[in-house]
This record gives C-alpha cells, sequence and structure tokens, in this order.
C-alpha cells in the first residue's frame, strides 16, 4: 500500500469501457474493469470512482459540427450517467458494493450527489461511482474527478489511460520517447503535457492531490501501482 494512502479516486475515460468495441460500452470491458476496482477494494482502499462519457457522447465534437455548446455538454453528461450505472452493474456482479451519485440529480436512476451521505457509503466499504462530471456544461470529467477527489478528501486521483504513464513525446508515434517517473504539477502545465485537463491539473495542485498516471488496460497494473510496485507517472 502506497505509505499514507487510504482513500482514492479512479478517473477512467469513457473510452476505456469500449473495450474492442468501436463505440458504447463493452460489458465484458466494464467486467474486467471491475476486477481491477476490487483488487484496490482488496488492498483496503476506500475507492470513489468517475468514469467520463466520451465513448458514447463529446459535447465539444458536437458543438464543433453546429450543436449548441450547453445543450451538447448536458448530453455528455448523461452519457456519463450511463457509463456509471454499466459500471455499477459490472461491480455489483462480482460482490462489489456501489451507489451512483450523479451531480445532476435523476433520483429514479441513483442518488443525487451528496458529499456526506457519499462519505457515508466510503466509510461503509461501498465504491461511491460520481456521475454527470461536475454537474455544469464547459466541464470535463477530469475537472469533475478533481473536484470529486478534493471534496472527499481523497489521497490520490488515479488516472487509468492506455499508456504507462506520462511521455515526453507521444510513445504511440515518437520512437525512443522517454516516461517521466515523477513530474511536477507546474511543468505538466508549463509543457501543456497531456495527463488530465489544466483546471483539473490545477485543482489537483491547489489541494495537495498527487496524480498518478497509469495503464488501466493492462490488468492487475492499479492494484500494482498502489502497492508502491506498477509503472505510473506521479504528479506533485
Ligand atoms: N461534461 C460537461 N461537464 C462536466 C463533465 C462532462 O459538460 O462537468 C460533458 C462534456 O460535453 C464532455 C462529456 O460530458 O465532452 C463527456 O465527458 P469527458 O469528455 O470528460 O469524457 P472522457 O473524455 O473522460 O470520456
Amino acid at each position: 500500500m502506497i505509505r499514507g494512502f487510504k482513500r482514492i479516486l479512479l478517473k477512467l475515460s469513457g473510452e476505456a469501457l469500449m473495450g474492442h468495441e468501436p463505440y458504447g460500452i463493452d460489458p465484458v470491458e466494464a467486467t474486467r474493469i471491475a476486477h481491477e476496482v476490487q483488487a484496490a477494494v482488496a488492498l483496503g482502499y476506500e475507492v470513489c470512482l468517475v468514469v467520463g462519457g466520451g465513448n458514447i457522447f463529446r459535447g465539444l465534437a458536437a458543438a464543433a459540427k453546429g450543436f449548441d455548446r450547453g445543450s451538447a455538454d448536458y448530453m455528455g453528461m448523461l452519457a456519463t450517467v450511463m457509463n456509471a450505472l454499466a459500471m455499477q452493474n459490472a461491480l455489483e456482479n462480482i460482490g462489489i458494493s456501489t451507489r451512483v451519485q450523479s451531480a445532476i440529480p435523476m433520483p429514479s436512476v441513483c442518488e443525487p450527489y451528496i458529499r456526506r451521505r457519499a462519505e457515508r457509503h466510503l466509510e461503509k466499504g461501498r465504491v461511491v461511482i460520481f456521475a454527470a462530471g461536475t454537474g455544469n456544461p464547459f466541464f470535463t470529467t477530469d475537472t469533475g474527478a478533481a473536484l470529486r477527489a478534493a471534496e472527499m478528501n481523497c489521497d490520490a486521483l488515479l488516472k487509468g489511460t492506455s499508456v504507462d504513464g506520462v511521455y515526453d513525446a507521444d510513445p504511440k508515434r515518437v520512437p525512443g520517447a522517454r516516461r517521466y517517473d515523477r513530474l511536477s504539477y507546474s511543468k505538466v502545465l508549463a509543457d501543456d503535457l497531456k495527463v488530465m485537463d489544466a483546471s483539473a491539473v490545477a485543482m489537483c495542485r491547489d489541494n495537495g492531490i498527487p496524480i498518478l498516471v497509469f495503464n488501466i488496460r493492462e490488468p492487475g497494473t492499479l492494484a500494482a501501482v498502489l502497492r508502491g510496485e506498477g509503472t505510473s507517472t506521479m504528479v506533485t
């Protein structure tokens, strides 16, 4: 266990749920990710989860093609609720107790976001899935994740991506690109490194929340990183 860490927030992009599908949710992949979360719970962590919506709908992309940005962003936020319910199903299917809390209240579907209630769920060992980002258009789920990590006093924000950390160039395109073991928030912001969007990085910086970037596609990595063993980049 990383010394001093007790409560974590795991941020996944919506695309993590696509698996080998070109769009939407692959239940097999959601189940695989649920097992990763289960391993973190088994290590004794209290786990918050935020899933993006990019596998279904991105507000900015739709706005670029003529949609009104505000409406498009609300559609994007609704997409994150679908992903949250998918992860809830996948987790509960393997015996992990969960609650979904949405920043946009929709009481027939899930709980509204209530910080103190979320706190109780975590204390009882439930995984709390925060849906609908910040609840506001013109934001992203990265910023929503940083906000919830701060509100819930998380010890770290773990950002699961398709690469094993932050590189000085795109490792999928540039041979010899080098991975950073550690980085400062200010270098991430100054060099515009693609970790999370700038507002999310700034929020983590201002609240002293370390960001660990790791590969969620590589089975076992989340637990390994939490044990202080796996490959990742830590931003502090
Ligand atoms: N979104 C928003 N406000 C938020 C979070 C998300 O308007 O606080 C919308 C925005 O349109 C975004 C979409 O929801 O494009 C999906 O979220 P995001 O792009 O962050 O998902 P990811 O890239 O992580 O899959």
